[in-house]
């Protein structure tokens, strides 16, 4: 079959060796400025290498060395793709540690050693680099597998990337291993090779694509959560609960909102000191994230002042659940790091009704709620009913194994 287009080897070579030469003084230019972080090493030095292999391999053409342009190329082309994965270890905070050095630097000596061995013979070697190279890419995207960023595209690309290109070598070792199987091995290869070096531009390229994603997603992370608990921080509470609210809206589904507050908690530092304090404002956030669900949303909007908001929960639900979360607190608090702190905490709960036409109104009845359950004596919760008369507008509940703080 005719070509439609032809490419001039040449230039895609220079191209390619040009691009990856780039992009390795882009990434090491960004390890130069973010010194921790070895994987923009590797990575600089796989886009090195890869650009070195093949203007080794491309040389071919013009000088008649076998060690320069087959055993040289190949082993400088099969290293690019293994710091890349040590590099995307480095990136997952994964470092290959005990016998993984050890085994890779014994299938590195094996692998140069049946290259030197095989020399003269071009395809061996290559077929041998080319299922090296398989090899390695699989695993990259079986690597990549396990990242969780948004957004994903990156991820996607590198791993669609890492596939094709473990399928495309796969094909390499095939047609290198049984040549004259096939009716036009060369235009074969040629079209493999083209693809291989286009295939390990892209990969280069989606790198930075890769760490700026990355960086997004840590420093909104950051801006997102309290230090100290790791929970929201208001800003990010109420922008969420809003979501959730006009969602509840939109959807005509139950939400409730839970005003959670540590009782005395002033003595507990003035008593055991700020860095108990800290300990028991953990504590409390760790016991809110286990006690509620994954799609509730919580936060820390004040001091000792915490928020739950539940989507899909009714309001006879919303009060079952601030009764446990009292109740068990009041029992697991009693006694934080060996300290009998005795911690409990009083919820105020309001259900979306009619008269709620933003979050903020819910959580102020929540919050109005909360005040009730402080002056029924602590360790207690009470439920907002803003739709009933004013003076009918609070029930409270009491714990069933309601304990007072110690004084
Ligand atoms: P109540 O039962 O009425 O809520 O009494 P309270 O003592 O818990 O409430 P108050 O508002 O009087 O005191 C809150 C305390 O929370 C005072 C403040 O020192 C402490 N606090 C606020 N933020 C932090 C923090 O980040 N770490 C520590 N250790 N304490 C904090
Ligand atoms: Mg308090
Ligand atoms: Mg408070």
């Amino acid at each position: 079959m005719p070509w439609v287009f032809e490419l001039h080897l040449p230039t895609l070579f220079l191209l390619t060796i040009g691009i990856n030469a780039l992009l390795g003084g882009l990434l090491a230019a960004i390890y130069y400025h973010r010194q921790k972080q070895l994987c923009f090493l590797y990575w600089a030095v796989s886009c090195g290498l890869f650009a070195l292999g093949t203007a080794a391999a491309g040389a071919s053409v013009l000088i008649a060395m076998p060690w320069l342009t087959l055993v040289l190329a190949d082993i400088l082309l099969v290293a690019s793709p293994l710091l890349m994965i040590i590099g995307i270890r480095h990136f997952l905070q994964q470092p290959l540690t005990g016998a993984g050095p050890v085994s890779l630097a014994l299938t590195i000596a094996a692998f140069i050693g049946t290259l030197l061995v095989w020399h003269s013979d071009p395809y061996t070697t290559r077929a041998l680099t080319a299922l090296m190279t398989a090899i390695l890419f699989t695993v990259a995207a079986t690597i990549l597998h396990s990242i969780k960023l948004s957004p994903g595209i990156p991820i996607k690309l590198l791993r669609s990337f890492f596939s094709v290109h473990a399928a495309l070598m796969a094909i390499q070792v095939v047609v290198m291993a049984w040549p004259d199987t096939l009716p036009d091995t060369v235009r074969i290869l040629e079209a493999i090779l083209i693809s291989h070096i286009l295939l390990a531009t892209c990969t280069a390229l989606t790198l930075p694509l890769l760490v700026s994603v990355q960086t997004e997603q840590a420093l909104k992370a950051l801006s997102e959560r309290d230090e100290l608990t790791q929970l929201f921080n208001r800003r990010a509470l109420f922008h969420k609960a809003t979501d959730c609210f006009m969602d509840a809206v939109k959807r005509n589904i139950p939400l409730t909102v839970l005003m959670i507050d540590i009782d005395h908690f002033k003595r507990v530092n003035d008593r055991w000191g700020h860095a108990t304090g800290d300990m028991a404002l953990r504590f409390v956030g760790e016991f809110l994230r286990l006690e509620l669900r994954d799609e509730d949303i919580i936060g820390r909007i004040g001091g000792e002042e915490f928020t739950a908001v539940l989507p899909n929960t009714s309001r006879s639900q919303g009060q079952l659940i601030a009764q446990r979360l009292c109740e068990q607190l009041a029992q697991s608090g009693h006694k934080i790091g060996g300290q009998p702190l005795g911690l409990s905490i009083s919820v105020g709960v309001a259900h979306r009704n009619t008269r709620h036409s933003e979050f903020k109104s819910i959580l102020t009845d929540a919050d109005a709620a909360l005040y009730v359950a402080k002056n029924n004596g602590r360790n207690a919760i009470s439920i907002s009913d803003s739709e009933l008369p004013a003076d009918t507008a609070l029930s409270m509940a009491k714990p069933a194994n309601s304990q007072k703080m110690p004084s």
